[in-house]
């Protein structure tokens, strides 16, 4: 008969994910439950329970290597854009007045006229497309994960192409018409942001008295998304970016359970010490899948929960 440390290390093993401090730490309290001399049922328990921890695991795992990329590829479309921002005939005019007492109003207007930018060049189209494909790489992704876990919770195995079938089985752009929009979407968060973030800058710079040129060249590093240091820009696409691939995944963890009949869903708070936030939806696991809590979108920007189809 096969000891339930021995279980636990089967299911993992079997689950193709990563060995993290959760798995440990249940199949330590799964080994010290089981007793001694386990039932096979026990033990059928217990590799049936590691091996869906292991897929929760992988499916985070997956999640955050496709985030990952998704920001290199909004990344390089945005500088794309950004290298062709030039913020000296705003900054210059600002500068002219003397220290306006609408100072905020002022700089927030130079800021959101330097990043109009955006919007009126030739490769906003690009840009655009580069976040839809990241919504559309994260739905199809959830869709994936949702059928895995699905299939570990019943105590079946999901082969490594099962995944893959499950990405490619998910809807094509045109099948998802509110795509476009979802994109314009987050994009005008990232844009807001990135504005905020520069009006701040420009304010704090007059206020100190910089110089235009020196202005200038800040003004650019911080719309530079993959240049050196944490500008701006880079900070408002992966806190964003990464918030509405988890959400887009979440929804499409909700879909899966509509389109199989599955009635509740279980909300899981990720491996990293989850927020207290977080930990209360687990908490409150499981719910009615239509009305269940989607991490990304309740939640905050890298959010490492997500939905187990089922209780
Ligand atoms: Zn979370």
């Amino acid at each position: 008969m096969l000891p339930a440390r021995d279980a636990c290390a089967a299911g993992w093993a079997l689950s193709g994910g990563p060995l993290t401090p959760r798995i440990l730490a249940s199949a330590a309290a799964a080994v010290s439950a089981a007793g001694p001399a386990p039932s096979p049922a026990i033990l059928e328990t217990i590799l049936r329970e590691t091996r869906l921890e292991g897929t929760i695991a992988r499916s985070l795992r997956r999640r955050r290597r496709l985030i990952t990329t998704s920001t290199s590829q909004v990344t390089a479309a945005w500088d794309a854009i950004a290298r062709d921002l030039h913020p000296g005939p705003e900054i210059r005019s600002l500068l002219a007045s003397q220290t306006p007492p609408d100072l905020p109003d002022t700089a927030a207007a130079a800021a959101s006229g330097i990043l109009s930018g955006v919007y009126i060049h030739g490769r906003h189209a690009t840009l655009t497309a580069a976040v839809r494909d990241a919504l559309h790489a994260a739905i199809a992704e959830g869709t994936a994960s949702a059928l895995a876990l699905d299939a570990a919770r019943h105590g079946r195995l999901t082969p490594p192409a099962a995944w893959t079938a499950g990405r490619q089985n998910a809807p094509d752009q045109a099948g998802i018409p509110e795509l476009p929009l979802l994109a314009q979407e987050w994009l005008t968060r990232i844009l807001g942001a990135t504005g905020r973030q520069i009006t701040a800058m420009i304010i704090r710079a007059v206020t100190r008295g910089t110089s235009h040129g020196q202005l200038c060249a800040a003004v650019t590093s911080a719309l530079t998304a993959s240049g050196p240091g944490p500008a701006p820009a880079s900070r408002a696409i992966a806190a964003y970016l990464d918030q509405a691939m988890v959400t887009a995944a979440g929804h499409a963890a909700i879909a899966f359970c509509q389109a199989r009949g599955i009635a509740q869903a279980r909300y899981i708070a990720g491996d990293r010490k989850p927020c207290p936030a977080c930990q209360a939806w687990q908490d409150a696991s499981p719910y009615p899948a239509a009305r269940s809590p989607v991490p990304g979108a309740d939640t905050h920007p890298y959010c490492e929960c997500i939905l187990l189809p089922g209780t």
